[in-house]
């Protein structure tokens, strides 16, 4: 790939110099693909309001026109957003990682904080080192009484580990790629191309959007919302936001899908594992 082809068929990848040639002040072509011959990046002709319901379709030619073909500067914003979202759920514990904890941890839920419970129909067994952590989860009530200022470093707290978390994830996602890429490369000739980190974090806060779907539970979800309501809604939104990382990773990466969804699967873990461990360890140190 040359640095003379920045931008990239939405269709089927190949990169390409040009999305438009102009001839004269109201003439403008679109360039075809050599490739597939199909049209180069038909969206941009197309309003934003489709781009993003073709985004919200999980449609990779979107996603490739937003990733390759556009400047998408803000995606920084997007990010921190994302990240204060997401801390903001985990520390009013109203996440399925929140519902992970307290089930595992079996931490009831007080009058205050709405934690839910799912009650399993096996009896978990949580290693001793784990323990400690789960102490570390249970939170002093966040009531009336209790100091504002605690309640704010609470939520610093819950921001680094969360922050911490998101950032292992996107490490082990790029070097188990990169890993797995380079076995791939021996057999399949040289195709030989990386990832930059900025392209990294612009997918990532892409991929990211799909938690805001969380948003509904987190606004209108209140004490006599059933935590089997919650539950459901959580995991939807996981399943909904695991497949949109599939397809922005499979197409960052240009990796077969189930390399991606592995990936996905082993970065995931270890990011939950990194906030599970990270927050009781932050707070036993700020306190
Ligand atoms: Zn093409």
């Amino acid at each position: 790939m040359t640095a003379n082809n920045k931008y990239k068929c939405v269709n089927c990848g190949e990169p390409c110099s040009a999305l438009y040639r102009t001839y004269g002040p109201s003439v403008l072509k679109l360039t075809k693909c050599v490739a597939c011959k199909g049209i180069v990046d038909k969206y941009i002709e197309y309003d934003p309001v489709i781009v993003m319901i073709d985004l919200v379709l999980m449609s990779k030619e979107a996603q490739r026109h937003i990733l390759y073909n556009t400047d998408f500067k803000t995606f920084w914003k997007l990010f921190i957003i994302l990240v204060m979202l997401e801390t903001y759920a985990v520390w009013r514990s109203d996440s399925l990682f929140s519902i992970a904890v307290n089930t595992i941890c079996d931490i009831k839920s007080s009058y205050t904080i709405n934690s839910t419970n799912i009650n399993l129909p096996i009896n978990l067994s949580v290693p001793e080192s784990w323990r400690n952590n789960c102490r570390g989860w249970v939170q002093d009530s966040k009531g009336d009484d209790s100091d504002l200022f605690i309640w704010e470093k609470d939520f610093y707290v819950q921001f680094i580990s969360t922050f911490s978390g998101i950032m292992i994830f996107i490490t082990t996602v790029h070097v188990l790629m990169n890993v797995l890429q380079s076995f791939a490369t021996n057999n399949r000739g040289n195709q030989n191309f990386s990832v930059s980190s900025k392209r990294l974090l612009q997918a990532f806060s892409l991929a990211n959007m799909s938690t805001l779907f969380a948003l509904p539970m987190l606004v209108w979800g209140n004490t006599d919302t059933p935590p089997e309501t919650r539950l459901v809604h959580y995991l939807l939104v996981f399943v909904y936001s695991f497949i949109v990382f599939c397809n922005v990773f499979t197409v960052l990466y240009e990796s077969p899908m189930l390399i991606t969804i592995l990936v996905l699967i082993a970065s995931n873990s270890v990011k939950h594992y990194t906030t599970f461990h990270m927050t009781p360890f932050l707070r036993g140190f700020v306190t």
